[in-house]
């Protein structure tokens, strides 16, 4: 395996994988890269992040370690796990069978069935692999379960039949990996995810988990192919009934795929647009309640609510908002980005796409040169009235009546 983790791995993360397990060597502790990483080196694919298991106390050893490469530490002391974060990446730290064995190396018995243990708790075969850091079996690799061949079969195969029923997640993250990977799910597999499905999957899990795991899929350069796989399983449905994957979801995952660039120019969370697409086709209580239940921040929840009355809006005709500069600032002022982009997204009006642009690009940014302290020096009593005022102002100046200061000042005389 050294051969492959150094051709796979990029210089600095190889360095620093083998300065773990010289670490871990100082503290007399087994350490092994697994999960994940492992696989992606198997597949070639370029890692960052570091997941690494340990025989023994793992937070203690990821406090150590922390201070040993000045990253910050945050344990999760639940899970008796660990994230170091570096400058340039990140290290997970996992403890196998933490208090049991205070030196486990000594015992390669008790390795073995310590890592096989944490292995077997993991989802995939294919993501039940480890591979040793320490010094004197560096790139061992322990494969209990079959994950090189099923790799080489590029077929996803579950731990163990009850694995689905004890976290449903595991079916989303089974399409994640087919979708990103071109795997299949081997038939076994397939027949407990249906048979986990006929149960109400969602109900139980944290809402928390479920958001993760669909906007780690909504952050796939192509989240199309996965969210038809979820609905053709009958997942979506598990979400909120009436969620289909029709023409307009097609078009506008598409459409979403197809605009990343310009929506990270806009530093617009693409993941959240792809759920507004997600949930495009459901009425706005149903698509609250799924927001409800994705436990979604107060801003994600207002952007998907105007995600709705947008497309409403659209639906009736957005030319007919209006034409001019101060049309649209007003009609679009108060609207969360992704909305935004979203609506712009669905439009097959390339003047109301434009429009939308122009307010993103332009409108949104004008700022008129008088404020609430010169309504104030004018003598004018503070109140809601100011707001009505400066946006009569804004209006003005949008729609090239008054563009400076002077004809702006004017403009607030005349009203008095
Ligand atoms: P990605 O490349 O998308 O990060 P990953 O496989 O590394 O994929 P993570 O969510 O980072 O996914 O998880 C790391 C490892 O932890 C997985 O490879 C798997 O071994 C294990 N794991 C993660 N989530 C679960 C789960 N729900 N059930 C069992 N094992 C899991």
């Amino acid at each position: 395996m050294q051969k492959a983790m150094r051709s796979v791995l990029d210089g600095s993360t190889y360095v620093l994988v083998g300065k773990i397990g010289v670490f871990a060597d100082k503290q007399g502790i087994k350490a092994c890269i697994v999960g994940g990483m492992v696989r992606d080196i198997f597949l070639k694919r370029k890692t960052v992040d570091i997941d690494v298991v340990v025989l023994g106390d793992g937070m203690k050893f990821a406090r150590l370690l922390a201070d040993e490469l000045h990253g910050a530490y945050k344990g999760f002391e639940k899970f008796k796990t660990a994230k170091i974060f570096l400058k340039n990446g990140r290290i997970d730290i996992s403890s196998a069978r933490s208090e049991t064995y205070e030196k486990p190396a000594a015992l390669p018995n008790v390795v073995l069935s310590g890592i096989n243990e944490d292995l077997f708790r993991r989802d995939f075969t294919i993501n039940s692999m480890a591979v040793s850091i320490n010094r004197e079996d560096f790139g061992e690799l322990f494969d209990p379960f079959g994950g090189v061949s099923d790799l080489k079969k590029k077929i996803l195969k579950t731990m163990h039949d009850k694995s689905f029923i004890d976290d449903p997640t595991r079916i989303l993250r089974a399409v994640r990996f087919e979708t990103r990977l071109g795997f299949k799910m081997e038939k076994r597999t397939l027949k407990l995810i249906h048979e986990t499905l006929k149960r109400n999957i969602f109900d139980n899990l944290s809402g928390e988990r479920i958001r993760e795991e669909l906007f780690i899929m909504f952050g796939e350069p192509s989240p199309l192919k996965a969210m038809l796989r979820l609905d053709s399983l009958g997942v979506l449905k598990k979400l909120s009934h009436g969620i289909r994957i029709d023409a307009t979801a097609i078009r506008m995952f598409k459409n979403i795929s197809a605009s990343r660039s310009m929506i990270a120019g806009y530093g617009a969370d693409a993941a959240l647009i792809n759920l507004m697409a997600l949930l495009g086709g459901i009425t706005s209580g149903a698509a609250g309640t799924v927001a409800a239940k994705l436990k979604l921040s107060n801003e994600q929840n207002t952007a998907i609510k105007q995600a709705k009355e947008l497309r409403m809006l659209s639906e009736k005709g957005l030319a007919k908002t209006g034409k001019s500069r101060s049309d649209t600032y007003f009609l679009f002022k108060d609207h969360a980005t992704e909305a935004l982009l979203y609506l712009m997204l669905m439009q097959k009006d390339r003047k109301q796409a434009a429009r939308i642009r122009h307010f993103l690009d332009k409108l949104k940014h004008v700022k008129i040169e008088i404020s609430g302290k010169d309504l104030k020096e004018m003598g004018i009593k503070e109140g809601p009235e100011y707001t009505r005022i400066l946006s009569a102002v804004m209006k003005a100046k949008l729609d090239g009546k008054a563009n400076t200061r002077e004809e702006q000042l004017k403009l607030v005389k005349s009203y008095f």
